[in-house]
């Protein structure tokens, strides 16, 4: 093949990369490589710096969360640049807190790259729920607490529609994500789904993070809880049985500083 044509028409690749929960010993070795020899990097704004600064200098880096004026550039505009960056010819790197396909609208990104001929490649990372879960020491399923664990989102559209029914209680674990501004609603909708006022959550802030906080209160107390407490996004609320198991050192310690 001729060389100038294959330069004049090389398309760049979108790697959608998932960044973990935030430190960076928790990122793939995958994801560590890309963002090493990244010469772009598109991030969102719950990218940990630690993770940022594995790249070497000189890395373009685009954040399409600007965090101060509380403006996030448009899902259709963040695909458009991929899709722009990588038809110019540059491998672009996507990162993403946690998972891309968790809650990080990869799915999107991914099909608009497909509509335009681009090629990417999902690179997976460990989930708020799974990072949470280690670094409180709360086992998501236990042999004797709960075979089903489910993740919902805790803000969407029509909260109140989504049909959660079944996800929690006796045997069950359920993992809310973004669910901190809509708490009250929350555990309302599932004491109107039957689910018991004591059935045992716990609030993990900031997890796999140096300043984590895991929070512990019944079904009933979430809404004084994340008040009382001040808890800020990014926190997960596990709800069952598995946040009250007393068999971590690490649970244990936080009951106390809760009670
Ligand atoms: N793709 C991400 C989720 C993005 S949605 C993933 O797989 O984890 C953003 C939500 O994820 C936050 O509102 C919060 O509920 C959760 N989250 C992300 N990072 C977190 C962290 N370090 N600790 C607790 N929750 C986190």
């Amino acid at each position: 093949m001729c060389p100038g044509m294959n330069q004049r028409f090389h398309i760049g690749t979108v790697h959608l990369v998932g960044a973990g929960p935030g430190d960076p010993d928790l990122l793939t070795l995958r994801a560590a490589r890309l963002v090493m020899h990244a010469k772009l990097i598109v991030h969102d704004g719950l990218i940990d710096p630690a993770v940022l600064e594995l790249a070497r200098p000189g890395t373009r880096m685009i954040s399409v969360a600007k965090r101060r004026a509380h403006h996030t550039m448009p899902q259709d505009e963040i695909n458009a640049l991929l899709v722009r960056e990588a038809l110019a010819g540059h491998d672009v790197v996507r990162l993403k807190g946690g998972d891309p396909f968790v809650f990080g609208r990869g799915g999107e990104e991914a099909e608009a790259c497909r509509a335009a001929g681009v090629p990417v490649e999902i690179v997976p990372g460990i989930s708020a729920a799974m990072g949470a879960a280690a670094a409180a020491q709360i086992p998501l399923t236990h042999r004797e607490g709960a075979s089903v664990v489910s993740f919902v989102a805790g803000q969407c559209k029509g909260l109140t529609e989504q049909d959660w029914a079944g996800l929690a209680g006796k045997g069950r674990t359920l993992v809310i994500y973004m669910g901190v501004k809509t708490a009250p609603q929350i555990a309302e909708k599932l004491m109107a789904d039957g689910l018991a006022p004591d059935v045992p959550l716990a609030v993990v802030e900031n997890a796999a993070r140096p300043e984590m906080r895991v929070l512990r209160a019944p079904l009933a107390g979430l809404p004084d809880l994340v008040e009382r407490e001040k808890v800020k996004s990014p926190a997960l609320i596990i709800i069952g049985e598995v946040t009250a198991r007393e068999d971590s050192a690490l649970a244990r310690v936080a009951l106390e500083t809760v009670a």
